[in-house]
C-alpha cells in the first residue's frame, strides 16, 4: 500500500494581527521592511503583508513544548537541528518561560507559522503542531515531516507555492480529492494550501526544485500528464543552498 499523502496545512494570521507582526517582523530583522518606493499606492495593512519574516541573522531561537510525550520531544528536537547545519539559527530547546516557537502535538494536521509571524502569538498558544507523530511514529516519517515544519518556521514557504513553480496540476481532481475525507477541505482552503501561489515580491523563493523538504507529495492522479514527485524526505542540496544564503553563516565584507 502507498504511503497516504498528508498535507500540512499553510496557516495564515488573522487580518487583525497582521500589522502587528509586520511590526515585530521589522523589529526582528529591519530587512523585513518592504521597499517603500514601489508601494507608495498601498494602504497599511496591504503594505503590511509585503514585509518579509526573516529572523534576525545569527539568532538562537527557543524553543518550547507545550505538551507531548518526553521520547518524541527528543526526537524533534534531535532532527530539527540538522537545519542549523546549514543556516546560521539556532535552536535552544528547553523549559523557557518566553520562547520564539511553542510546539503541540494536540491539534489536527501538521503546520507551523511562517518565520517572525510566530511572535504575534500569545505565549500560551502554539506556533508549531505535529498532529500525526507518535512513539511509533518511523524515523523516516518523524524526520520528513519535522524537517518540513522548521523550514516553515525559518520562513520557508511551501515549494508547490513557489512563484517558479510549474506542477500541472488538474484542477478538478484536486478539488475534487482534498474535498473528500480524511482532509474535507472548503474550495477556498483548497485553492489556498495547493493551488495557490505566492507573489515573486513578498517570498524568499529559489527555483523549483522536486527534491526540496517543503515540497509535499504530489500524487499522478492529481495531474495532467505523467507527473508526480515522491516523498522528499531530507534536505535537498538546493535547500540547504537557500537556508545558508537566507541566513549566512559567514559575514561577507565587500
Ligand atoms: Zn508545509
Amino acid at each position: 500500500m502507498s504511503e497516504e499523502i498528508m498535507t500540512c496545512v499553510d496557516v495564515e494570521l488573522e487580518e487583525q494581527l497582521i500589522a502587528e507582526a509586520s511590526r515585530l517582523a521589522i523589529e526582528e530583522n529591519p530587512e523585513n521592511a518592504p521597499p517603500l518606493a514601489d508601494n507608495a499606492a498601498l494602504n497599511d495593512n496591504e503594505l503590511a503583508m509585503l514585509t518579509g519574516k526573516k529572523w534576525k541573522n545569527g539568532r538562537v531561537l527557543r524553543v518550547s513544548f507545550l505538551d507531548g510525550i518526553p521520547s518524541v520531544q527528543k526526537r524533534v528536537a534531535e532532527c530539527a537541528k540538522t537545519w542549523s547545519e546549514h543556516a546560521n539559527i539556532s535552536f535552544d530547546f528547553g523549559d523557557h518561560p518566553k520562547s520564539e516557537i511553542r510546539i503541540s502535538f494536540k491539534h489536527k494536521g501538521s503546520w507551523s507559522y511562517l518565520g517572525t509571524d510566530a511572535l504575534s502569538r500569545k505565549q500560551t498558544e502554539p506556533t508549531m503542531n505535529f498532529g500525526w507523530l507518535k512513539p511509533s511514529t518511523s524515523d523516516a516519517k518523524l524526520r520528513r515531516v519535522v524537517l518540513h515544519e522548521f523550514g516553515h518556521a525559518l520562513g520557508c514557504i511551501h515549494e508547490h507555492a513557489s512563484p517558479d513553480v510549474e506542477i500541472p496540476w488538474n484542477k478538478e481532481k484536486v478539488y475534487t480529492y482534498y474535498a473528500g475525507p480524511p482532509n474535507n477541505w472548503t474550495k477556498q482552503k483548497i485553492y489556498n494550501n495547493i493551488l495557490k501561489k505566492y507573489s515573486g515580491k513578498v517570498t524568499q523563493f529559489s527555483m523549483f526544485d522536486t527534491k526540496s523538504i517543503m515540497l509535499y507529495p504530489v500524487s499522478n492522479k492529481l495531474t495532467d500528464g505523467d507527473y508526480q514527485v515522491g516523498f522528499n524526505r531530507e534536505l535537498s542540496d538546493q535547500d540547504k543552498k537557500f537556508v545558508a544564503k537566507m541566513y549566512p553563516k559567514v559575514c561577507e565584507i565587500e
